[in-house]
């Protein structure tokens, strides 16, 4: 039985937990919590950049850019409009952001820069100049290798099924492909949904396991001890 906020009822033979990291589906068939990674995120815009921010356009460039260094970094890339869309990440503890009041956006992007103090001003500008409020975001992952015992009747999909960091830009990649592969399979046995899950969930456990084990992968190449190094022969690494 489903119920849903505007008060409709209503009870199904089939129920797929499409709705996010904090799915209200997913304990109906796994007790996994996600867990915050130790990074947290602020999300910054820069609108029209090559009028309006032409020195963070130009540090940015055309493509995706990170500035990395022991805990911390800028992350950003160039909206198909030209506005950049910056991160600033931090390691740090999962209250930090609660210490920043982010309705105050001129204050909190001191505190936030405090975190880059002794970084060169053009990258201090990729917050500093933004546009428009502040955006805090804790990044949380489910457990890599997240799976649960088939359930009748309910599956997952998306991070629903398998958050994970963005540290390997797979995430949204992985939703659509998880509804097409569902789809798919629900309709290639109309007459038996249970095996049209089992097959959907036999190639979805291995596929966000490994999706899920690079991006944990990422974070340490980011924002360990090693980074900037680590990511660099990660890149040369592939020619
Ligand atoms: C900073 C950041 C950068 C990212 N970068 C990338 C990237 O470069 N490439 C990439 O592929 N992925 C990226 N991702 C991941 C990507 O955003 C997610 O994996 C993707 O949005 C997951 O899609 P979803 O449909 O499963 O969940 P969501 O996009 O969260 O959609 C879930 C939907 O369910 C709805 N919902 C939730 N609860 C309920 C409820 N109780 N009732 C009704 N509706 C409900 C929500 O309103 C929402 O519309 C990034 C994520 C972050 C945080």
């Amino acid at each position: 039985e489903v119920a849903l906020a505007d008060g409709t009822v209503f009870t199904t033979d089939l129920l797929v937990g499409a709705d996010g990291a904090w799915s209200r589906i997913r304990p109906l068939v796994s007790a996994a919590r996600p867990a915050y990674t130790g990074v947290s995120f602020v999300e910054a815009d820069l609108r029209e950049a090559d009028v309006r921010h032409p020195v963070a356009a130009e540090v940015v460039g055309g493509g995706f850019f990170f500035a990395l260094g022991a805990g911390r970094g800028f992350l950003a890339h160039r909206e198909t409009r030209g506005d950049l869309h910056v991160y600033a990440a931090v390691v740090a503890p999962e209250d930090w952001l609660d210490g920043i009041d982010f309705t105050d956006t001129d204050t909190a992007k001191e505190r936030v820069l405090d975190r880059f103090a002794d970084w060169d001003k053009s990258l201090r500008s990729l917050v500093a100049d933004a546009d428009g409020a502040l955006v805090p975001r804790r990044i949380h992952a489910l457990p890599v290798g997240h799976r649960w015992d088939r359930v009748p009747g309910v599956t997952l999909l998306g991070d629903a099924a398998h958050l994970m960091s963005p540290f390997a830009g797979e995430g949204a990649n992985l939703a659509m492909l998880d509804g097409a592969e569902l789809a798919g399979f629900l309709a290639a046995r109309p007459d038996d949904t249970e095996a049209a899950l089992r097959a959907y969930e036999e190639r979805l456990f291995p596929r966000s396991e490994s999706a899920a084990a690079e991006s944990a992968r990422g974070a340490t190449l980011l924002f360990g001890e090693d980074a900037p190094d680590a990511l660099l022969e990660m890149f040369t690494s592939h020619g």
